[in-house]
């Protein structure tokens, strides 16, 4: 039986996700989307593991050969290092315009209609339910009246790719002065490198200039892409639901990209709003929305507060060498495993999966590690 129709205004990876989980439970469903793939975007473009998993409970896996493992997380601050993996399954560096093909393909192949290049009228729309998917600026967000945040602050991200083989097995963290550069792993060849800052004229060469170890490792690899920009902001906003009309993705709130989370939110968000909508309780969303959106959330503010703060960075990158369990347990929490590796059981069910990876895998250290002090 065919389902109410809903419109999915937004094809980004939120908008996808929510029009697979909802085509999956039976629903008639068109994405419309201004622009015309590949969609290409500012990102770090890293996958945590439990942004692995929401996507494979969505029938997305993502292949070896259109990506790159990375086994945990590690800081890096003027010379000194720590690191810790991720208790069960690796990450993986994607390229933002294969995670957007492939998620076009399990779209289409679950029967999803996805109209490229159009702009939508809301005021004609005549579905069933309509969602906004639209991004960080959306446009179905004001014309819902759900515009009203209770927490906005906002930084500045850009990002460029190298021609470089990545030399870690990690994603790299580097605390600048008054930036934050990550570099993750995306291909055999090539690696992503993302700079965040409070100040909007702040581009990545001038973050590269408070990470010089980095800028010496980058100097003679080609960039092979064009910095693009982006807004990243914390925010959270009253209600993400009015009526038949929900919000998902960046266009229901965010976390700051430090996180490397926003993907993942989005994948499960978009799950847990077809189950409402099959439910036809969107209180059931609003619940879950908060729910999600609290562990990465707290997060953010701790990574924000150790990138605003060097001594208390310094402070707490000293402790985490001397006591390696701390960052491996902090990194569990991270990514939704602490309770697995932990023993107890969550009442969501919604944590990492045991490791299907293909690439190269770590084992799961009980400990951090120091690497080294150059
Ligand atoms: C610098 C930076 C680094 C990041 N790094 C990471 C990371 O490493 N890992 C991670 O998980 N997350 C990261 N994020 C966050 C992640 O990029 C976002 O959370 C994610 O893109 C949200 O997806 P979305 O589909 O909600 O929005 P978007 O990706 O913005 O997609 C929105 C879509 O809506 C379309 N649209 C907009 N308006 C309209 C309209 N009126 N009509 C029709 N279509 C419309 C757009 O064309 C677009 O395709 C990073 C973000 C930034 C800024």
């Amino acid at each position: 039986m065919v389902k109410a129709d809903i419109l999915i205004v937004g094809g980004g990876p939120a908008g996808l996700a929510a029009a697979i989980a909802t085509r999956r439970r039976g629903f008639n469903v068109t994405v419309v989307d201004g622009i015309v793939p590949p969609a290409d975007k500012a990102c770090g473009e890293g996958l945590m593991p439990d942004a692995l998993l929401a996507l494979s409970k969505l029938g997305v896996s993502i292949s070896a050969s259109d990506s790159f493992p990375f086994r945990g997380i590690r800081f890096l601050d003027r010379g000194t290092s720590v690191d810790a993996s991720f208790p069960t399954a690796c990450g993986r560096g994607v390229r933002r315009t294969t995670l957007h093909r492939m998620m076009i393909e399990q779209a289409e192949a679950v029967g999803v209609r996805l109209r490229w290049g159009t702009k939508v009228d809301l005021s004609a729309a005549r579905s069933g339910w309509i969602i906004g998917a639209d991004g960080e600026n959306s446009l179905v967000r004001k014309w819902a009246g759900l515009d009203l945040s209770v927490r906005d602050r906002r930084r500045f991200g850009f990002r460029r790719h190298y021609r470089i083989a990545p030399w870690t097995d990690c994603m790299e963290l580097y605390w600048g002065r008054t930036c934050q550069v990550y570099v993750t792993p995306i291909t055999p060849d090539s690696v992503c490198v993302a700079a965040i800052s409070r100040d909007s004229q702040f581009r990545l060469d001038d973050a590269l200039k408070e990470c010089p170890d980095l800028e010496q490792r980058l100097k003679s690899s080609a960039i092979i892409s064009a910095e693009r920009g982006a807004v990243t902001s914390s925010r959270w906003f009253k209600a993400v639901y009015r009526e038949r009309v929900a919000l998902v993705g960046d266009a229901s709130g965010s976390v700051d990209a430090i996180t490397g989370e926003g993907l993942c939110l989005a994948f499960r968000q978009a799950t847990a709003l077809a189950e409402a909508i099959e439910c036809g309780d969107l209180d059931m969303y609003q619940r879950r929305h908060r729910q999600i959106a609290r562990r990465p959330d707290l997060m953010a503010r701790l990574l924000i507060a150790l990138g605003e703060h060097a001594q208390f960075r310094r402070a707490a990158m000293s402790t985490m060498a001397a006591h390696p369990g701390i960052f491996t347990k902090m990194l569990a929490v991270h990514v939704g495993a602490f309770y697995e590796t932990n023993h107890f059981h969550r009442s969501d069910g919604d944590h990492v999966a045991t490791w299907t990876g293909d690439g190269p895998r770590t084992e799961p250290g009980p400990d951090a590690r120091r690497v080294h002090a150059e």
